[in-house]
């Protein structure tokens, strides 16, 4: 691995896992509503004016704004910050626990899909089987590679446990 000094991977980690959120913050808001990740791009939901690169910085731009669109003054959520600050402190804090290494780049998988289906399902009241399935793949890929610094038993109840209990609720409502 590069040898970096420590704080400047910390730096980079943060802004990453900043930019990541942004990104997180997409895929909540637009995939329940089955629109595009990419048109159109960001844009004020008052009066749909595009939100220019300079003010769609991560965490930053809603202090810089005030919390308000530049253009028409609708007040912005704070939820998109703090979701963005979420996701760099996640990233970190993954960081200090693993370092970069396999079971690094399969917890931020788990991690980042966790944010989105919390904010999915408190946002509709629902968690897209989508998300499980992709959960399920990643698991099942790490256990079976030997990502997971856990033994494949523990690997697979605790994925069982976690998204078996949610699909049997998610299946529950399909046959309700
Ligand atoms: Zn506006």
């Amino acid at each position: 691995m590069m040898q970096l000094p420590d704080h400047i991977t910390l730096f980079f980690l943060f802004i990453l896992g900043a930019s990541f959120g942004s990104f997180i913050n997409v895929v909540i808001y637009r995939v329940p509503k089955k629109m595009s990740l990419i048109k159109p791009g960001s844009h004020c939901e008052s009066c749909k004016t595009p939100i220019k690169p300079y003010d769609n910085i991560p965490i930053l731009s809603y202090f810089i704004l005030g919390g308000k669109c530049r253009n028409c003054a609708a007040p912005f959520s704070i939820r998109y910050a703090l979701i963005e600050a979420l996701t760099a402190f996640m990233t970190l804090w993954l960081y200090f626990i693993y370092g970069i290494n396999k079971e690094f780049f399969m917890y931020i998988i788990l991690t980042y899909l966790a944010i989105v289906i919390t904010f999915v399902d408190s946002d509709h009241s629902i968690i897209p089987k989508n998300y499980l399935l992709i959960w399920i793949a990643v698991m099942a890929i790490g256990i079976t590679l030997g990502w997971f610094l856990i033994g494949s038993e523990n690997g697979v109840s605790g994925g069982m446990i976690l998204t078996g209990f949610l699909l049997v609720i998610g299946l529950n409502r399909i046959f309700r």
